[in-house]
């Protein structure tokens, strides 16, 4: 059995606890490795060699910040089946979509942010005659990262890279669930030269190993991705000691198709919005929304195109939908699936675990995408963050409604719209309360634009300029100028 270890102070070390978690294979339900169980010591430790660390990174200069930063994303392309295969392992989603998308995406998160440093501008105001203002951003000091299992190495670099890039050092907290490319990327950091204690890895559960880091009093930011709940219990801690905070958290995201669509060229791309990653992508639309004069069609066609997907072995390249990351993730998926026949809601496909897995996962944690249909728009299923391979389809019948729809729930993290009318696609658009709302297409991303969600979606904006400043204060000088 492989041990993951912690990264602290540029080494590869044990939890000062000397306890470990079982990190368990989705797909087979079988423990495969072990992940330090680690607490405030640990904590501590990483800290201090992040303060250690910062004062000679904030004052390297930012083409050689740049420079180990792409060789940090050359050393991940390089490793990009390894990578994939154990993000695979670790999560249970398809290794193809790992090599597709989660891994390139941690590459380009680090060339992206290791650039943008070297186009950085800062403003200038002359006021009059009688002085100069400009304002510096400076690094922050040592910041704490939080991240999800959902996409592990993908919202980790994500985070990483513009904390590391504007000269700030850092202490990451990945998922208990999933650390073995957070553990992968910290022998890449060794071997990519990076100085030790520019960033530290602390592997261990959300009350243990975050919790610590949250209310250490040397770290005066944190980025969390994560649930609503946990990100409410950190906002507690951090607010009384006026920590920077960003929050990126649940949503259930609505999904409107206008009677006009041409429903051959979008089906594709409507399946996989609603069950890329089993469902378990913060951006998947869980809530469709159909015109009620392409209803009826639109459901026969979807279920016919959701019962084509092909659900199994998640190391099997023709495999689309693996399994889900653990064991409680599809407790809670089959609890949704009983709340909704209870709630009056109709299965039209899926509702439980696939019979013809192969034998390697019989024990795994495998559920069939399912579409719900017939449920009102207020009970809990069509409220509440299901994380999973479930959706559900409800009809509108005018644009206000459609909108009413999309904006009635708690979230507001991301919406797609799907229309040929240019007008209203506009319209709607600005009319929806999500932080990213796409027309006719989904999850397609430009790294610079702000990303985040609206209500109890979160706080702040992740991507681009806003990652910058978040990282960042800005400082006014004035000069006179007699
Ligand atoms: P989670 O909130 O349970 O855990 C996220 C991280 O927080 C983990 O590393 C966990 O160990 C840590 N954590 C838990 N309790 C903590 C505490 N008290 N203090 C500090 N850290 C703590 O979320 P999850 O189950 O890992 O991920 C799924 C959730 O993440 C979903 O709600 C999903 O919508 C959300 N998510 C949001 C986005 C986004 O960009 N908005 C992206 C991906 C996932």
């Amino acid at each position: 059995m492989q041990h993951i270890e912690n990264y602290i102070n540029g080494e590869l070390v044990a939890a000062h606890s000397k306890r470990s978690l079982h990190n368990v294979e989705p797909a087979t339900g079988e423990a495969y490795s072990t992940t330090p169980d680690s607490d405030e010591r640990d904590v501590g430790d990483a800290v201090r060699a992040a303060q250690g660390a910062f004062e000679n990174w904030r004052l390297t200069p930012a083409s050689e910040r740049s420079c180990q930063l792409l060789r940090i994303a050359d050393l991940i392309e390089r490793d990009l089946d390894v990578l994939a295969e154990a993000e695979s392992r670790d999560n249970g989603k398809p290794v193809s979509l790992a090599r597709a998308v989660d891994i390139p995406r941690a590459a380009a998160n680090f060339r992206f942010f290791a650039t943008a440093i070297l186009h950085d501008r800062s403003d200038a105001h002359i006021t009059d005659t009688r002085a100069i203002n400009y304002t510096l951003r400076r690094a922050r000091g040592v910041a704490g990262l939080i991240s999800p299992w959902n996409l592990p190495l993908y919202l980790l670099t994500w985070k990483i890279a513009p904390a590391l890039a504007t000269g700030n050092t850092a202490v990451a907290k990945p998922s208990e669930i999933t650390p073995m490319t957070a553990y992968l990327l910290s022998k890449i950091c060794i071997e990519a030269g990076l100085p030790p204690g520019v960033l530290n890895i602390v592997h261990g559960t959300g009350p243990s190993a975050g919790s610590p880091l949250v209310a250490h009093p040397d770290v005066p930011a944190i980025s969390f991705t994560g649930g609503t709940t946990t990100g409410a219990t950190i906002a507690r801690i951090a607010a009384p000691m006026f920590k920077k905070l960003s929050l990126e958290l649940g949503g259930k995201n609505p999904t409107v198709v206008f009677g006009d669509v041409d429903l051959d060229r979008i089906l594709p791309e409507l399946v996989r919005a609603s069950f890329a990653n089993q469902g378990q992508i913060c951006l998947c639309g869980s809530r469709i929304l159909v015109e009620r004069t392409l209803y009826e069609q639109f459901v026969d066609r979807f279920v016919d195109a959701v019962q084509a997907l092909a659900v199994g072995d998640p190391t099997d390249p023709e495999t689309q939908q693996g399994a889900l990351v653990s064991r409680s993730q599809l407790e809670k998926v089959k609890s949704y699936v009983e709340l909704a026949r209870d709630e009056g809601g109709r299965i039209r496909c899926g509702g439980h675990a696939p019979s013809d897995l192969p034998a390697r996962c019989r024990e795994g944690f495998f559920f069939l995408p399912t579409v719900v249909t017939d449920l009102a728009p207020d009970c809990r299923v069509q409220q509440e963050e299901i994380f999973g391979p479930v959706v559900t389809i409800s009809p509108f019948d005018s644009e206000s409604e459609a909108i009413d729809l999309a904006n009635g729930t708690a979230y507001g993290l991301a919406a797609s719209i799907w229309t040929h009318d240019l007008d209203r696609a506009h319209r709607v658009g600005a009319a929806v309360d999500a932080g990213v709302v796409w027309i006719n297409c989904w999850l397609l991303r430009d790294l610079r634009t702000p990303f985040g969600g609206m209500k109890q979606s979160g706080v702040g904006r992740e991507g681009g300029d806003e990652a910058l400043r978040f990282f960042t204060e800005p400082q006014n000088i004035c000069v006179h100028t007699p």
